[in-house]
């Protein structure tokens, strides 16, 4: 276990280290993979220094390293493994799959009613149809709203992630698709207001994570999302919910949950079981562009999109293992969790701040709970790194950026060890901590969510 240091880039330092150290084969495996990926990378979010661990196998909620250290998952493959690595109903569902035969070329018994299953889950779809990922269905989802309004400009959010090719993170990244958009801070409602009315003749969509996920779990304030439904209706904009990750915090999604009900909904991750999975859907007048005995049909191909593993284990995971009401207790444990972090922060007088809602949560540095993008990159960045690598060495795995999505078999005995581990941390660095925060600019407001 490292011991004390003074200073944070010390203490990082030994970490990084030790981390090294005691991973050779991943290091190995890296170096290798370096040959042929860029990077040794083919999934950027994976990447972390000073060399990211190979997992070589998974069991319930646990993962096993090339170095043969086993870490509890924290991270649930973020938010998509759901149902861990080895659920009994999801290899049951997969292998009924494989029994009937893969890649058959026509439709398939699964797909509709799998279809059913999601359609009357979520209250904002009518009709749906499935992508191969998150980031498909936003791309399907933003393309239907402009072919629905004939119209181009997508009001979107700082910090809002939906997909590789429409990251809002930092204002944007250079691989977008080239959509006209424009961003607003999250959580500002007037500021939304202000940009969609300069635009209202050209504005096709308003889309948003109704809690950021990626950008460090910060929820929307109810009145935001209110004010934005209101928006679009006065703009003749669709409400677009990327409810790619936030779908799993109540039995019926966000949308659920606030009351708001988007045009169109995205859909991805856990859905599918685990599998390659992606969906949107949403009002019927819209999603009929796609029905193909119209003349005028708007095409949507895709070779995968009712492939039979995704379709069977995400009846599974539907019908039999994420139930409503399975879903609203693992949110409950989830949020109880959350407060316990929260009070061990608080108690001990340490500015850190557990942000989230349910099965979902990340840490934060700073003072006060972060609202918006801009105030969750005001946090201390090092200290996530520090917390990242401390726990991987005490058995834990979160993501390097400092999120938490709670699989099922995330129980009640691995829910208190992970919060002994952080209150271990949590002592351990508690002058580091203290330091490296104070030096941090506070961010603009300071009121919680
Ligand atoms: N939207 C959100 C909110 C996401 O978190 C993600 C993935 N992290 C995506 C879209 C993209 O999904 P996928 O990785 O399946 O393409």
């Amino acid at each position: 276990m490292p011991a004390r240091n003074a200073v944070l880039e010390d203490a990082l330092a030994e970490a990084r280290e030790t981390y090294a150290r005691r991973r050779p084969e991943s290091r190995r495996l890296h170096e290798a993979a370096t040959e042929v990926l860029p990077g040794g990378n083919t999934r950027s979010v994976l990447f972390h220094g000073p060399f990211p661990f190979t997992a070589v196998s998974g069991e319930g909620c646990r993962i096993r390293d090339a170095d043969g250290h086993v870490y509890v998952s924290m991270i649930g493959e973020y938010t998509a493994g759901l149902f861990g690595h080895s659920h009994p109903a999801i290899r049951a569902a997969v292998l009924r799959a494989l029994e009937a035969g893969v890649n058959l070329t026509a439709h398939n018994p699964f797909e509709a009613r799998f279809a059913r299953l999601v359609r009357d889950r979520f209250p904002s779809l009518e009709l749906v149809r499935f992508t191969n990922s998150g980031t498909e269905a936003n791309l399907l989802a933003l393309a239907a709203a402009t072919v629905a309004t004939g119209r181009r400009t997508i009001l979107g959010f700082h910090g809002g992630y939906h997909g590789g090719l429409l990251t809002f993170a930092g204002g944007g990244s250079p691989v977008n698709v080239p959509h006209r958009v424009i961003l607003a801070p999250y959580n500002d409602a007037d500021a939304a207001a202000a940009l969609a009315r300069d635009h209202a003749g050209d504005l096709a969509a308003i889309i948003l994570e109704p809690m950021l996920g990626g950008g460090g779990c910060i929820p929307a304030a109810l009145p935001f999302l209110q004010r934005l439904r209101a928006l679009a209706d006065e703009t003749g904009a669709l409400l677009v919910f990327d409810e790619v990750m936030t779908s799993r915090l109540a039995p019926g999604g966000l949308q659920e949950a606030t009351g708001v009900i988007p045009d169109l909904t995205t859909l991805g991750k856990y859905v599918g079981g685990g599998m390659s999975f992606g969906a949107f859907g949403g009002r019927a007048a819209v999603m009929a562009a796609f029905d193909p005995r119209r003349p005028d049909a708007v095409p949507h191909a895709g070779t995968f999109n009712n492939n039979t593993l995704t379709m069977s284990a995400g009846i599974a995971a539907l019908e039999e293992v994420y139930t409503p009401g399975v879903a609203t207790a693992h949110n409950e444990a989830g949020d109880a969790l959350r407060r316990a972090l929260n009070d061990a922060a608080a108690s001990r007088g340490l500015p850190l701040q557990v942000t989230g809602r349910g099965s979902m949560m990340a840490f934060h540095f700073a003072p006060a709970p972060p609202r918006d993008a801009a105030e969750a990159a005001a946090a201390n960045q090092p200290l996530k790194e520090l917390l990242f690598l401390d726990l991987l060495e005490r058995g834990w795995y979160i993501a390097r950026r400092g999120m938490v999505a709670l699989s099922l078999l995330v129980e009640d005995a691995e829910r208190a060890g992970f919060h002994a581990a952080v209150e271990e941390f949590l002592d351990l660095r508690a002058p580091l901590i203290r330091d490296a925060v104070a030096d941090a600019p506070l961010p603009a407001a300071a009121a919680g969510v």
